[in-house]
């Protein structure tokens, strides 16, 4: 029960942003916390909570006497469809219309019964309207930002980068003229960064951009928590994160967690915490035998998260690189992964491939990342994604598409070597080159020895001893020993 000697128990409430990537991981650290044995609530938006009934059963949510679910509205209109949300609306609506919820449901947990009283939040960076409400109720809150340190990076300067008069953008022809190309040579930790590596919001031409304006936003809430949390290990992103605490940025304690996944894989979970789980479409677990069949390093694994959305004719190309590269693939084709249509392979496609291609809807990534038959991930950049790729020693392709996945990518490609970036108009021939390239050439062979490399070192980061786990007992330390 770690170090603590305090009476009471802790109770910390914990509020992802409702969108699958930062549920995953704040589950896996209220999981960390709960096994430490802090009372858990875990507060979802109703729209998600009914999907993850949907796709895991209610006993994924029904928790125990100490883990709680409670679920607020997120604003929006009710529907009934299963895909993602849509991402600005979603935030701009939970910043409006989640606060006073959100207090509702503090002021009804410290009225029941049995429960104990909150001691601290742990919000997710993308909700700050929730440090409002900590403050009303006296409470430490703790920010848990889930993207990467670089991209965490880049959105802490579009501050910066609006008053050098760098965005927004003049007009339309500087995204494709060069322009963003610009290399931003002033801000410490990130090295040799172009306006094009930055988190894509800031492509526009509107200096009254929402998005961009939210962003503001949020970050500049980022200096009023406790502590900041990011899933990430100091060896992997060193020079940024060193940067963040150096002081310059106001930042409270940053809290580098990362791999959480592999943390929470090294704790003992009854079967009623292992049940409890966040996939928000229904995992197809036989893809995993599919691959028990396949030789070492054969398969390319290609899944583009839970946002990315593409043109038929993008994923035409996609797939007619992967059949002519002729190697085996195992593609996760969300049924909403293209544009406002259903996702539809080309037949002759699906013939010509049948022997070496499979194509779930959903899987359990992190098994599909650590089974030894992978050889490459052809990815958007999402930042899970890439991590549970760097712990599975998996090298990449990458195809950003929105948010932060443009910085991931750069440090992929660039600073971590191990991988290499399609371009935004993808075409066959380049899907081909790029694949053969990963899974034949000498290049893909360079990348899988500093991919495993990585992996070395993110399971150093874990270790009783390592960076990460020192700052996870930290933080729990700080938490148990909160006075409210
Ligand atoms: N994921 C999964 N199965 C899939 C696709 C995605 O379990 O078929 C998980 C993946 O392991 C990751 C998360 O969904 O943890 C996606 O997060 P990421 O940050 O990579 O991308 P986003 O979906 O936010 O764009």
């Amino acid at each position: 029960m770690g170090s603590s000697t305090t009476q009471v128990m802790q109770h910390v409430v914990c509020i992802p942003y409702p969108a699958q990537g930062h549920i995953s991981p704040m589950l896996k650290l209220a999981k960390l916390l709960h096994n430490k044995g802090i009372h858990i609530t875990f507060v979802n938006t109703e729209f998600n909570h009914r999907r993850l009934i949907k796709s895991r059963g209610s006993d994924s949510v029904k928790g125990l006497p100490d883990f709680q679910f409670h679920t607020i509205p997120d604003g929006l209109p009710p529907t009934d469809v299963d895909s993602t949300q849509d991402i600005p609306s979603l935030c701009f609506s939970t910043k409006k219309n989640c606060g006073v919820p959100f207090s509702n449901l503090l002021t009804k947990l410290n009225e029941t019964a049995g429960v104990p009283r909150v001691s601290c939040v742990i919000s997710d960076g993308c909700m700050s309207f929730t440090l409002a409400v900590a403050k009303e109720f006296g409470l430490p809150e703790y920010l848990f930002w889930t993207t990467s340190a670089c991209g965490f990076m880049g959105y802490l300067h579009y501050r910066h980068l609006l008053d050098k008069g760098l965005i927004p953008l003049k007009d339309e022809s500087c995204l494709t003229n060069g322009y963003l190309e610009t290399v931003v040579d002033w801000i410490p930790g990130f090295n040799n960064i172009r306006l094009m590596d930055f988190p894509a919001f800031l492509r526009t031409t509107d200096p009254n951009d929402k998005m961009v304006d939210y962003i503001l936003g949020e970050t500049e809430n980022a200096t009023k928590g406790s502590g900041i949390i990011l899933n990430t290990f100091d060896e992997l992103e060193k020079d940024v994160v060193d940067a963040m605490r150096s002081g310059n940025l106001s930042l409270p304690p940053i809290y580098t967690l990362g791999a959480l996944h592999l943390l929470t894989n090294q704790i003992q979970q009854t079967d009623e915490i292992k049940s409890i789980g966040s996939n928000l479409w229904k995992e197809e677990p036989e893809c995993l035998e599919w691959l028990d069949t396949k030789e070492p390093n054969s398969v390319v694994y290609v899944n583009f998260g839970s946002i990315t959305v593409m043109t038929t004719q993008q994923m035409v190309e996609f797939a007619w690189g992967l059949a002519n590269s002729k190697q085996t693939f195992l593609w996760v084709i969300r049924p909403d992964l293209v544009k406002g249509d259903s996702a539809m392979l080309p037949i002759e496609f699906v013939e010509e491939t049948k022997e070496r291609g499979l194509f779930p809807s959903w899987c359990p990534q992190e098994e599909v990342l650590n089974h030894p038959a992978i050889g490459g991930f052809l990815t958007h950049s999402g930042w899970n994604s890439t991590l549970e790729s760097i712990c599975g020693g998996v090298p990449m392709i990458c195809w950003p598409f929105f948010a932060e996945q443009q910085t991931n990518c750069k440090y992929t490609c660039v600073d971590w070597g191990i991988g290499l970036e399609i371009d935004n108009n993808v075409k066959r021939d380049e899907v081909e080159e790029l694949v053969r390239k990963l899974m034949e050439g000498e290049e893909g062979k360079v990348m899988k020895n500093k991919a495993m490399e990585w992996k070395r070192k993110s399971e150093e980061a874990v270790a009783p001893d390592g960076s990460s786990s020192a700052n996870l007992n930290k933080m729990i330390d700080e938490i148990l020993h909160a006075k409210t």
